[in-house]
């Protein structure tokens, strides 16, 4: 059962998660193997953003769907996980060409999605009940450090992202196989009424809480991805953190904890077939006898014949302003 553990430092600004997706991340796979699986490399890479997603969003308060995105210049050219505030999560990746061939099923960043170092990590919270002219608040980091160096891994690149636009210390460790996506988080809690960017950061060093986090996230640092792949949560968590105050909270799982789910829909094609406009959607059904959809999540088809694609222009439940201009 995949499930979300949260924890405190007792009396230390540090707080911790643990994700591990199973069943979950395994129908995700499973769910693509009839419209083409992805290679080792590319899942592994999904693996780790559904389990940071899942993170990411379980970390913040936030109605709407936390979005993970990984624009490459290299034979992966999108990676993307959407996690909403419910914990489902979709993941799917788009490559083009071919992979170097690997032994171990992994392959560093810079080879799948930064081999010009122009790849890119977009990090998205889109609200859930969208106000007109609202935005979806965005920031992006590129997936090199400070000095130009190519970061190897999604952990490296999230910790990296949560300083530069957080200003948030983090540790992440990120691992997946076919069988389990899973994370540890563990964060220097911002003290209040200090601004980090306000020289905070320095004052917090001063009266030596700094020291806690660093402790602790080097703890964390020791987990090695085997490990968080094949422990169990209490497992992990007593290694690490033996000598430490752990304050756990109820796990989330089951139907509470992180779950597959999609959130395509029949309507939500006919709305995209729709701006693609009835001349388009005329000369696609002349040529090959209807219009079918593939949700790259999930693996649904939806298929619309000639009558559907005509209803979807002239039927009662055509949107407004889908009409194409004369
Ligand atoms: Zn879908």
């Amino acid at each position: 059962m995949s499930e979300l553990h949260k924890f405190l430092f007792e009396g230390l600004p540090v707080r911790g998660m643990l994700v591990r997706l199973t069943d979950s991340w395994q129908e995700l796979l499973r769910r693509r193997e009839g419209s083409g699986s992805f290679d080792a490399p590319v899942r592994q890479l999904i693996g780790e953003m559904s389990a940071a997603g899942v993170l990411m969003q379980a970390n913040i308060k936030f109605n709407g769907a936390v979005v993970l995105q990984i624009f490459g210049d290299g034979p992966v050219k999108l990676a993307v996980t959407e996690v909403q505030p419910n914990l489902s999560f979709r993941s799917t990746a788009k490559l083009v060409g071919e992979l170097p061939a690997t032994d171990t099923g992994h392959l560093p960043l810079e080879v799948m999605v930064n081999v010009h170092g122009q790849g890119r990590c977009a990090i998205t919270l889109d609200p859930k009940d969208r106000l007109p002219g609202q935005t979806p608040y965005q920031g992006v980091v590129p997936l090199h450090g400070d000095h130009r160096e190519p970061l190897h891994d999604l952990s490296a690149v999230l910790e990296h992202y949560m300083l530069q636009s957080e200003q948030l210390d983090t540790k992440l460790v990120l691992a997946a196989n076919d069988e389990v996506a899973a994370g540890l988080l563990i964060q220097r809690i911002p003290v209040e009424g200090h601004g980090n960017l306000a020289g905070g950061a320095r004052n917090e060093d001063a009266i030596g809480l700094n020291e806690h986090y660093n402790r602790i996230a080097m703890l964390a640092a020791t987990l090695k991805r085997d490990e968080l792949l094949t422990l169990d949560a209490n497992t992990i968590l007593h290694r690490l953190f033996w000598e430490e105050d752990v304050r756990r909270f109820d796990p989330l799982q089951g139907a509470n904890g992180p779950n597959f789910a999609c959130t395509c829909s029949r309507e939500r094609v006919a709305d995209m077939l729709r701006s693609l406009g009835k001349e388009e959607i005329d000369d696609i059904v002349a040529e090959q006898g209807r219009v079918e959809i593939g949700c790259d999540f999930c693996g649904q088809h939806y298929h619309f014949d000639a009558i559907d694609a005509e209803e979807l222009f002239t039927g009662a439940d055509a949107a407004p302003g889908s009409d194409q201009l004369q």
